[in-house]
């Protein structure tokens, strides 16, 4: 059943990325600009290069260029462009900086510098870079970027797009929901589930902390609320933060998902696997982040592959799960599921088997938001499963120790835990002990056998339950031989005993009686045990003495 269910989300999840190019034209604000793309040469310049429409490459995608510093050019400006307010927006990309140029139709060519602060500050969110058209009341013909220092990991300009201020604040105010909602929801789970380690301690809980701070920080920086808390940090910065924290975020979930599962799920082979992947993701981010732009493109892909190998170690675990029947996998399954395809997708997206698209990137957060949550309830429900096994543990363990305090025959308390009870109570008020011996019972057993004899004992130490009063403890202390303790000022207890004896139904009607001895004193150790004990025995023996079925009362003389 999992299975099918973990099957059915993922075709959901197909299907809702086949019909991506109808998603992708609602999100983003804008029309879509086609790009042509020239590299830099020695000499170059903004006017003429926006005459030379023979120097750029119309056809190769920008993915293909290699690093350097590049003229990339709007094909057709569209009409209205520099007459009524618009917006220029692009996928921010690593770049040293850039120039932005605008080509009038009455020959004036605006310009405008963007170093890597400046990119920072024109950050809007969901790290699109954005700049406005200038209006001149004057026909827009030309926009140019040159490019400086472009790392060419997705592209140059990636996906521009030219809208109204109105589109841009539309989509602003979209992102600002998406984003404010998955900020709350990593800050909510944070303090929830470190409130909860706080009381459980167990270690996955921290593994998941961990993975909800590195996708808050990863939603921070893609968000670009960094880039406006701390916009002279930069924008190539903020890109670093953001391949760390996602790279961080891969890490703290393999290792949550190693802690989580039951540790027979990790064979030799998987927990190795594991544990390459997790030290991949670590050495393969920590490189992109400490040495881009030097080989950002193969470093990026080196990075991009980790995610590839975290997908598949992950479908490992998964399998392996469902072989050693994890009560975990369902759950787990459920929640995996969105981001594996994801993440798997992701790495096709950067490894150039499908297109990238901003919808793809963004939809990370909408799959880490499932993800998240669902674990959380995964969370509770492992932390249901350990309470059950433990209140299990808990009910065997009472059984255990009820079943080595009692006399099996009888149900009785035994002689140990008699003891055990009765220093208890005597601790608290002085006691009366009372003592019954079968009379002849040996003829009983003569007579009838032993398997009756037991009946008999049965029968006895019922009689004796039931007409004792509540808080009295009734022992089988030996082979015929019964205990009971009551506070010292009980009345009538060595002659209840005797009547209820005598009264018991036998097997064959059998007449069966007890003698009777008892004592009264403080208990407050094991020698007042053995002195009241010996007292009470004296008295049996004097009863025994003076015919049987009687009970006598330990005298002091009995006593020296
Ligand atoms: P008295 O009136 O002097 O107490 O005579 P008695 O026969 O009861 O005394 P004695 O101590 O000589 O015999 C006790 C008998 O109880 C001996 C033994 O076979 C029997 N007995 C002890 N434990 C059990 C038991 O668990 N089941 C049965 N059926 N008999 C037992
Ligand atoms: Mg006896
Ligand atoms: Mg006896």
């Amino acid at each position: 059943m999992p299975m099918v269910t973990l099957t059915r989300l993922m075709m959901v999840a197909v299907l809702a990325l086949l019909a991506r190019p109808a998603v992708a034209q609602s999100a983003l604000a804008g029309t879509p600009v086609t790009t042509c793309v020239a590299p830099v040469q020695r000499g170059d310049m903004a006017a003429t290069m926006m005459r030379r429409r023979d120097r750029f490459d119309c056809a190769t995608p920008q993915s293909r260029f290699r690093p350097g510093d590049y003229w990339v050019r709007v094909a057709s400006v569209p009409p209205g462009a520099g007459i009524v307010p618009q917006v220029i927006r692009s996928w921010s990309l690593w770049q040293r900086g850039m120039t932005l140029y605008f080509g009038y139709a009455d020959g004036v060519i605006v310009r405008r510098v963007i170093d890597d602060v400046g990119a920072a500050r024109s950050i809007a969110l969901g790290a699109v870079f954005e700049q406005p058209i200038p209006v001149r009341g004057v026909r827009l013909t030309r926009i140019m970027w040159q490019v400086r220092g472009a790392v060419v990991v997705r592209g140059i300009i990636a996906e521009p797009r030219i809208g109204t201020p109105a589109q841009s604040a539309e989509r602003n105010l979209l992102f600002a929901a998406l984003y404010a909602g998955f900020g709350g929801l990593c800050l909510a789970l944070l303090v929830y589930n470190l409130s909860l380690w706080a009381a459980l301690r167990h270690r996955f809980q921290l593994a998941y902390c961990g993975m909800v701070a590195a996708l808050a920080t990863y939603a921070f920086s893609s968000s670009g609320a960094m880039a406006w808390l701390w916009p002279t940090l930069g924008n190539v910065m903020r890109i670093r933060v953001n391949y760390a924290a996602l790279g961080l975020a891969a890490v703290m979930a393999l290792r949550f998902a190693r802690q989580f599962f039951e540790p027979r799920v990790f064979d030799r082979a998987t927990a190795r696997a594991a544990a390459g992947v997790i030290w991949y993701l670590v050495v393969s981010t920590g490189a992109f982040v400490l040495l881009a732009p030097w080989q950002a493109r193969a470093l990026d892909l080196a990075y991009s592959l980790g995610f590839l190998a975290l997908t598949t170690v992950a479908a490992l675990i998964l399998a392996r799960a469902w072989r050693e029947r994890s009560n975990y996998l369902w759950v787990f399954g459920v929640a995996w599921a969105t981001p594996l395809l994801l993440a798997a997708i992701r790495t096709m997206s950067s490894l150039q088997l499908i297109t990238a698209s901003t919808w793809l990137d963004n939809s990370t957060l909408a799959a880490m938001t499932v993800e998240a949550l669902v674990s959380s309830v995964a969370i509770s429900y492992r932390i249901r499963l350990l309470s059950v096994e433990r209140d299990a543990a808990r009910a065997e363990e009472l059984a255990a120790r009820t079943l080595a305090d009692t006399d099996p025959l009888t149900d009785l308390l035994n002689r140990r835990s008699f003891l055990r009870d009765a220093l208890e109570a005597g601790a608290r008020a002085p006691q009366l002990l009372v003592i019954a011996d079968i009379d002849h019972f040996k003829q009983v057993n003569d007579a009838l056998g032993h398997d009756l004899g037991d009946e008999v004992l049965r029968r006895v130490a019922r009689a004796l339950r039931a007409a004792m009063p509540r808080d009295a403890l009734v022992a089988r202390i030996g082979g015929e031989e019964f205990a009971v303790l009551a506070p010292a000022d009980t009345d009538g207890l060595p002659d209840a005993v005797l009547a209820a004896v005598r009264s018991a139904r036998m097997p064959y009607d059998l007449t069966v009686t007890v003698s009777v001895g008892s004592s009264t004193g403080t208990l407050s150790g094991e020698s007042d045990w053995a002195a009241l004990y010996r007292m009470a025995d004296q008295a049996l023996f004097a009863a025994k003495a003076a015919g049987r079925d009687r009970a006598r009362v330990a005298s002091l003389a009995l006593a020296a």
